[in-house]
């Protein structure tokens, strides 16, 4: 029997296992993949408070060793089903825990076009920092106008000959220091109010096809084109003990109670105003000091 299993390894759910541990309890951290996160492919953060400048990489790595100092459990497993009975399965077995923290953010949304899943890795990413130096010399496209998209161009304009920045309107979402400094980049091409509506190619991305407001369409020779268009939650499994909204966020009462007790939510999956590093760390601390506090009640 476990205290609590937190359920995404990212930086919500590694913060909410470092209060946990902090505090003796027995944890299981559950993670599809890797740890980090999002947070662990961007290049660098510039504005989490007292930290002056540190790597995506390194803020999760620094992260992830302080809860393997602590000796917090770590299984890469899928999960697959959590009942109001704190029994949590995954595609290898079924663990029982006191309380339960879903911390299991959000993924790349996908543009939903024909060939973008048959080409990823062949031209399609959603990681600039990942993929960018199979494309050296050669022209990219990044779709976005968000700070992913940003900074995504940013880092590819050091490795390709040419960075275009295609977005669906005139203004950014993304901060002004990152949209500065990429115009100050002389391989940089902005094409405005305009999106990705196709691409071509026969094994491997060749061309994208690109329709602006005016319906009118181009084509653009490019190697690589990077999607950097937002996230989206992927939380159905958890519908029988949860409330989602319409866009598929966890519902929470006061930022981390869900509607069942004992089941908890912390970053970037639940619905929230502000979807930063320092609110996923506020949620997963909070998450796991409520979680604590009211598991014997
Ligand atoms: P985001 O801020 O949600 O931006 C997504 C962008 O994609 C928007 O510009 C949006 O256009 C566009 N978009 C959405 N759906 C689209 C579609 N179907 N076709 C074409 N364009 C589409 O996502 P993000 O850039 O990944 O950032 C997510 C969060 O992480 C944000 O809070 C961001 O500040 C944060 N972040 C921070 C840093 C940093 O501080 N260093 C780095 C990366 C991310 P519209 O603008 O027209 O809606």
């Amino acid at each position: 029997m476990y205290d609590i299993i937190i359920i995404g390894a990212g930086p919500a759910g590694m913060t909410a296992a470092l209060y946990a541990g902090r505090a003796g309890k027995k944890i299981l951290v559950l993670e599809v993949q890797s740890y980090g996160g999002q947070i662990i492919n961007a290049k660098m953060i510039e504005n989490y408070p007292g930290i002056e400048k540190i790597s995506g990489y390194d803020y999760a790595t620094t992260l992830f060793k302080q809860i393997t100092d602590l000796k917090v459990e770590i299984k890469y497993e899928t999960v697959l089903k959590i009942t109001t009975d704190k029994k949590v399965t995954t595609n290898k077995d079924t663990y029982q825990a006191k309380s339960i923290i879903i911390a299991n953010g959000a993924q790349n949304r996908k543009l939903n076009i024909p060939k973008e899943k048959d080409f990823l890795g062949k031209g399609i990413s959603y990681c600039a920092t990942c993929d960018g130096s199979f494309y050296k010399g050669q022209e990219v496209a990044v779709l976005g106008g968000g700070n992913t998209a940003l900074e995504d161009a940013l880092y590819l304009t050091n490795i390709v000959n040419k960075v275009y920045v295609i977005h669906r309107r005139d203004t950014f979402r993304g901060e002004d220091k990152y949209l500065k400094e990429l115009q100050a980049k002389d391989n940089v091409e902005f094409i405005l109010n305009s999106t990705v509506i196709k691409i071509e190619g026969k094994d491997k991305l060749e061309n994208i096809i690109i329709k602006d407001n005016n319906e009118e369409e181009k084509v653009l020779k490019v190697a690589g084109l990077f999607i950097a268009i937002g996230q989206v939650p992927n939380n159905e499994i958890f519908k029988n003990v949860v409330d989602i909204d319409e866009k598929g966020y966890i519902i929470s009462l006061d930022n981390v109670h869900t509607k069942t007790k004992g089941i908890y939510v912390a970053g970037d999956t639940r619905v929230k105003e502000l979807r930063q590093l320092t609110t996923a760390v506020s949620d997963g601390s909070t998450a796991a000091i409520t979680a604590i506090k009211e598991m014997n009640q």
